[in-house]
């Protein structure tokens, strides 16, 4: 497959969709999107504001209360998941490419994670959504109480730009198989798959109304739907700063219930016992690298037990040097661009207050010189301290900090010294360790002897402030409902 040929000939998306219609934004205003791998326009895409909004709301309000999704079979509304999911299957080389394109990422990367874990994602609500059973309490005789999930309404997804498509089926399928309407609203540097799959639910039997794509800037259509007084529910994914504006927003307007998927700053604990400082030292490697450090669990604080430090270190360097950085559009590419300029600043920045505070730099550190695109080097410290600003701060790039520990409990310490509690991971053949590293880290996931291993039926989500409520696996769906409880008197 030539990527550059078949992307020059990409029809791109550029309008938001609402109630089964593309549509302009009702202003006019466009936002632009840029190419990180080349600095160039993509395209121009309309930046919604209030009056779309309010649009979006009350066509997602009007399908709901019509109920030709909300009441529809469990079933039936399964088959139409799976069928959507069929279709962007079917389309996945043009979903990778959009994703590819838009936040620049390596090809070889969304066609292998991001476009069949999105497929995956909706196939498993699709099929899940007719074998969950309600609930009878276990009252005196003579009543039933019948604890029923009902669905919450207009649901508002605010999504990020590090897996475009993957962070927004995390919500998309889960709200949608429970029976709400939803509006999802994509990050501004990430709107097109987005506005590609909005035409594939339609096809699939999604009425219209029931899933509509509302691209803009986030102080203006997410602002807008954080405050709104008839948004039922908002499932956020992205920065902590941004997830607090979303409680805000929820109390100066209507209390709408809000769930959030935030930053993280995630331990990596390898001891010196690890069943194979290879293996640990290869999985640290791209526990940070892998898509340019822009995970939100990425491991971006390694600390290694004193003994073995200097020895896994330089395994992880090794790693790094061989990591191919260059243009994503080549299937041999491992590491893309980062996603624009402004957040390349920010991830120069961050190596540069490393320096300052006394950190070791022990490999990368620049922009890649000769390039428009927004390159940056697999960047590793060493003699990092807990408090400095790298190990405190989420760069959201390929920036490692190593950190020794004495022991475990040291490590665990270190590990828990942070506001975030996304992820963690510890490295051991103890099992007496493994189990006490489980236990003690506060974090929403821990792995033993490996790093960001998952599966669709695992929840997902943090403790702290990395957020509350959980993405992924049966719990997701307890984001979008209410239980109601029919309390019916016998007469006999
Ligand atoms: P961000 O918080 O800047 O933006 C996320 C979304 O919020 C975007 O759609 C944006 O338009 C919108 N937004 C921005 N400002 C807003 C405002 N004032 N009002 C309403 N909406 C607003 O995050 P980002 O830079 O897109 O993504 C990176 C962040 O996402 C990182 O912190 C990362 O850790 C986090 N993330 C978390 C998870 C998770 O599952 N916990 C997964 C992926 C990314």
């Amino acid at each position: 497959m030539n990527w550059k040929n078949a992307a020059a000939k990409l029809d791109l998306r550029s309008l938001a969709f609402i109630d089964g219609k593309t549509v302009q934004a009702d202003d006019g205003s466009l936002f632009d999107t840029i190419n990180p791998a080349t600095g160039n326009l993509l395209t121009s895409v309309a930046a919604c504001g209030q009056r779309d909004a309010d649009l979006a709301v009350a066509a997602a309000r009007r399908v709901f209360e019509k109920g030709s999704w909300s009441r529809l079979a469990p079933a039936e509304r399964g088959r139409r998941l799976i069928r959507f999911a069929d279709l962007m299957e079917k389309h996945g080389d043009e979903l990778a490419l959009l994703e590819t394109l838009d936040v620049g990422k390596p090809i070889s990367d969304s066609l292998s994670v991001d476009v069949p874990l999105t497929v995956g994602c909706a196939r498993w609500y699709g099929e899940a959504v007719d074998k969950i059973y309600d609930e009878i309490a276990p009252t005196k005789p003579g009543a039933i109480a019948m604890m029923r999930r009902e669905p919450l309404g207009v649901v508002a997804a605010v999504v990020p730009w590090n897996f475009p498509l993957l962070m927004a089926m995390w919500k998309i399928a889960p709200v949608l198989a429970a029976g709400n309407s939803l509006i999802l609203k994509p990050a501004e540097q990430s709107p097109l798959s987005a506005l590609r799959i909005a035409e594939l639910a339609v096809e699939a039997g999604i009425p219209d109304g029931v899933f509509n794509v509302l691209p803009g800037l986030g102080p203006v259509a997410g602002r807008a739907l954080g405050l709104h007084h008839d948004v039922d529910a908002i499932t956020f994914t992205g920065s902590t700063k941004v997830g607090r504006y979303f409680m805000e927003y929820s109390g100066k307007s209507n209390l709408k219930r809000v769930s959030l998927e935030c930053g993280g700053k995630s331990p990596n604990i390898i001891l010196a016992d690890a069943p194979d400082l290879d293996a640990a030292a290869t999985a640290a490697a791209w526990g940070i690298f892998y898509n340019q450090g822009e995970v939100c669990n990425a491991g971006s604080r390694l600390v290694v037990e004193e003994s073995v430090k200097d020895e896994v270190l330089e395994k992880v360097i090794a790693v790094a040097r061989t990591i191919k950085v260059g243009d994503p559009l080549d299937a041999e590419t491992q590491m893309g661009p980062i996603v624009d300029e402004g957040q390349m600043s920010r991830v120069i920045d961050y190596i540069a207050k490393g320096t300052d505070e006394g950190a070791k730099l022990v490999t990368g550190g620049k922009a890649l010189p000769g390039t428009k695109g927004y390159f940056v080097e697999p960047t590793i410290f060493d003699d990092v301290t807990n408090d400095m600003t790298i190990a405190q701060e989420e760069i959201f790039g390929p920036v490692l900090a190593t950190i020794s520990a004495r022991d475990l409990g040291e490590a665990v310490k270190i590990g828990n010294d942070s506001v975030y509690g996304l992820a963690a991971a510890v490295w051991t053949a103890d099992i007496d360790k493994a189990f006490a590293a489980a236990r003690d880290l506060r974090a929403g996931v821990v792995w033993v002897n490996c790093f960001d291993h998952g599966d669709i039926s695992s929840p997902f989500g943090g403790f702290k402030q990395s957020g509350f409520g959980r993405d992924k696996s049966l719990h997701a769906l307890d984001k979008y409902v209410d239980i109601k409880t029919t309390w019916i008197n016998l007469a006999r």
